[in-house]
């Protein structure tokens, strides 16, 4: 039989379109056709055609959303609908995408980017939590990319590179070595990429698409390689629970997103006031304690006493008050000797703790800024 499927009532599925040129979400009814493939109808006209070999699934990175759905001809276009069932139809869901030129795939991303900036534009920012599911991941992953240059920009405006990343080669070895024996067995939406900035701010923090930052003044200021690592585990926190995209479209959504949509996302005054908006994240106490308790299991598996994440806000706590030693995101909430104490508790009786670093990998991390 050719036509359309009647087993599903017409009006059972809606979705919502992005057409990737306008800004307008277009709200749908979706229909299997066996022969013309999968409609998205407006109205009573068809709008869009989708043969059925071509629809990709976008990965939902939280995992607890509808179905992404994108073309393999229309890169752009994405549907978005909460009718899981609809993933059966598509043969080729889990191919990947032909692989092209650099050109195009930097248009992709300054589209992903736009795309991200579209939702937002469409919906209001307080539905920045179920609307974080949407964001395809290269479009985070570039959000993140333009906001780490925006950082660096705007920690040294004499330079037009912006604050150097450090990158002495042991130092980097053993900065992977502590991300590998941290993460290992930990479920992380992204892939985390590390990055030290040669700047004095004893800061550490998190940004869209897996990034995490750290500032050459908190490895200094750090006493031991546990304590580094335990900063790390409480911004792997908020990777997992994807806060500095959250939080990200809510600062847009509050100021508009017409520069994001009208390019020049690069060196837009939205991206800096997102960067400045990261870079001293004020997450809810509840964000925050979150991602202590991830830090401390983290930290555990990984064979380091919980309680370094204490003795390393010990040593926020003392350093703040001094103009260089800006912690925001740390010292944000009054209950930092509450934070100090939970993570004393959360350190079982007679843990045997082993060393995260061997002590020559600790020394070259704290000389990765020599290179
Ligand atoms: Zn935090």
């Amino acid at each position: 039989m050719s036509g359309i499927i009647p087993a599903v009532p017409r009006e059972a599925r809606q979705g919502v379109f992005f057409d990737g040129e306008s800004a307008a979400a277009h709200e749908v009814r979706i229909v299997l056709d066996e022969g013309a493939g999968l409609l998205l109808l407006r109205g009573e006209g068809i709008d869009v055609t989708w043969k059925l070999d071509e629809v990709r699934l976008v990965p939902d990175q939280a995992g607890q959303g509808g179905l992404v759905l994108r073309s393999a001809t229309a890169p752009m276009q994405r549907l978005f609908t909460a009718h899981r069932d609809l993933a059966e139809s598509f043969p080729a869901r889990h191919r990947p995408v032909k692989q092209v030129d650099r050109g195009r795939i930097l248009r992709w991303a300054l589209a992903a980017v736009a795309s991200v900036a579209l939702i937002v534009f469409v919906l209001v920012p307080t539905m920045a939590d179920q609307l974080a599911r949407f964001i395809p991941p290269e479009g985070e992953k570039a959000l993140g990319d333009a906001t780490l240059g925006q950082i660096r920009g705007a920690l040294n405006e004499n330079s037009s590179i912006g604050v150097r990343v450090c990158r002495d080669p042991e130092g980097v070895r053993a900065f992977d070595a502590m991300t590998e024996r941290l993460a290992a067995g930990v479920d992380l939406p992204v892939d985390l990429t590390v990055t030290v900035l040669d700047h004095p701010m004893v800061n550490a923090f998190a940004l869209p698409g897996g990034h995490i930052v750290f500032m050459r003044g908190l490895l200094k200021e750090a006493g031991t390689a546990e304590e580094v690592a335990a900063v790390f585990a409480h911004e792997m926190g908020h990777v997992a629970s994807r806060d500095p995209t959250r939080h990200a479209l809510r600062s847009a959504g509050s100021i508009g997103v017409l520069g994001l949509i009208f390019g020049d996302f690069a060196g837009g005054a939205l991206v800096l006031f997102l960067a400045e908006q990261l870079i001293e994240a004020k997450y809810s106490q509840g964000a925050e304690s979150d991602a202590d308790v991830f830090a401390y299991s983290v930290l555990a598996k990984a064979g380091v006493a919980p309680s370094a994440l204490g003795a390393m806000f010990e040593r926020f706590r003392a350093k703040s008050g001094d103009a260089e030693g800006l912690a925001a995101h740390f010292l944000s909430h009054p209950a930092l000797g509450d934070r100090i104490e939970a993570a004393r508790v959360a350190t079982p009786k007679g843990f045997a703790a082993r060393p995260i670093l061997s002590e020559a990998e600790w020394v070259a991390l704290k000389g990765i800024c020599a290179r």
